[in-house]
């Protein structure tokens, strides 16, 4: 088959990687690609959201499968745009895309189908927005309705703060956010977990438990990043709460998707957190998310390409995938001053060191320009290792991480923290 992944970051890397050892993989393409997907892909310089320009590629090329890895895509319509030209494409339509394009959307699928999540109201005028944060006091938590980077949440602790977020969310442009329904939620307490299942519009698989760290500085404290680092397995996802939060989230959710007569395939990725009332959902995201996709692919053992095919064909019902029991970790390295301002085009040496049978590098923000590595992005590598343990995992990265000279960029040492600390 020939195949095309649509991205170009460490997520879109561990999916080339995992890809390209099917047996079903003849030739692989990635749009756009970066300095690591080159060893195993041919990479096309067209931006992952030129959706016209992919869709010509695709078709040119004849495109048996394409798997879609980052959300704009999605919510844009690649899916739609590629299956009404008959080529089969891995993830949800606009349509379903909606349920992480729109909190609004998420959260009346929520309620129509009896899911738990955050109390909370809809805003498009910022007065009634902050008449209603005055009289539900703090803390409590402002969100963008639509796709924001990452930088559309603020959980507020002051009612200042959330006033000020409210004026930055309706009125400035700084994250492009100017105008955007918001929503304010209730603040909720808890252990966060991310939760993954594949979906073909009916039927949902859930994968093994992959966690993310998302503030920048170690101990967990400081600005949301796209993600520092994760580990799999997760020890607080058990099978009896697998268990709950399929029957009480995932299948109202994909029930409930059908029902409206936009059936959800692809991954549903649900943002949890485990409040003392049970698992409660904060956000969907439609897609893998990275760097959690990067501990996943090492940890998957079955061939990844028949099960995405099987989500496109709604054949799931069918299929089983098998997992490694050993951990995996994934530690990622980043440009000074992420998630800020940053440079780029520095230059990272030392990746020849490292052990290659210990160790997998796979790159985010990367390109390669007179034979020299250079940073192009705010997330630059993603170091990954498996072992008998996360602890395990953690040193071999570490030691390899080690032998990386990159003085432009930094990382958290403390990968798998909780995981680690509750097991000594
Ligand atoms: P989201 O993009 O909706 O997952 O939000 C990003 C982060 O903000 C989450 O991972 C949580 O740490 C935090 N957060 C979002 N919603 C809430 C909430 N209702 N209560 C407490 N924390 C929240």
């Amino acid at each position: 088959m020939r195949i095309l992944v649509i991205g170009g970051g460490g997520r879109e890397h561990s999916l080339c990687w995992a890809i390209s050892a099917s047996p079903l993989c003849e030739s692989l393409y990635c749009a756009p690609g970066n300095a690591g997907i080159k060893n195993i892909a041919e990479c096309v310089p067209i931006s992952a959201e030129d959706t016209d320009n992919l869709l010509l590629f695709a078709i040119k090329k004849q495109i048996d499968f394409v798997v879609v890895g980052p959300e704009a895509a999605l919510v844009k319509g690649i899916v739609d745009q590629l299956t009404n030209h008959g080529i089969k494409a891995f993830g949800p339509s606009a349509a379903a895309a909606m349920l992480e394009g729109s909190k609004g959307f998420m959260k009346n699928i929520c309620k129509l189908n009896n899911i738990a999540t955050a109390k909370y109201c809809k805003f498009t005028d910022h007065n009634l927005a902050k008449n209603y944060i005055k009289k539900h006091g703090a803390p409590i938590v402002v969100k963008a309705d639509g796709l924001a980077s990452g930088k559309g949440v603020t959980v507020a602790h002051s009612i200042d703060e959330a006033l000020q977020a409210v004026d930055t969310m309706l009125t400035d442009d700084a994250f492009g956010l100017a105008g955007q329904a918001l929503i304010i939620e209730e603040f909720l307490t808890g252990e966060e977990l991310s939760f993954f299942a594949l979906v073909d519009g009916q039927t949902a698989l859930p994968l093994v438990a992959a966690q993310d760290h998302k503030a920048v500085g170690e101990g967990d404290i400081g600005p949301n990043t796209g993600g520092m680092g994760a580990y799999s397995p997760a020890p607080v996802l058990t099978k009896d709460l697998e268990t709950e939060i399929m029957d009480s989230i995932i299948y109202p959710t994909v029930s409930g998707m059908a029902k409206e007569g936009i059936p959800f395939k692809g991954i549903l990725y649900a943002g949890l957190i485990l409040t003392e009332e049970g698992p409660k959902l904060l956000e969907y995201n439609v897609r893998f998310g990275d760097p959690e996709c990067q501990v996943l692919m090492l940890r998957l053992r079955s061939d990844i390409l028949p099960a995405l095919i099987a989500s496109y064909d709604g054949v799931l019902d069918k299929f089983n995938l098998r997992w490694s029991n050993n951990a995996a970790v994934t530690v990622v390295m980043a440009a000074n001053g992420y998630p800020g301002n940053y440079k780029t085009g520095s230059e990272v040496r030392g990746l020849e060191n490292i052990d290659s049978n210990e160790v997998i590098i796979f790159h985010a923000g990367t390109k390669t320009e007179n034979n020299k590595l250079l940073a192009n992005g705010g997330r630059v590598l993603n170091v990954c290792a498996s072992g008998d343990t996360i602890l395990e995992a953690k040193v071999k990265v570490y030691a390899a991480i080690d032998k990386i000279d990159w003085p432009q960029g930094f990382y958290r040492r403390d990968i798998g923290w909780r995981v680690i600390e509750s097991d000594s």
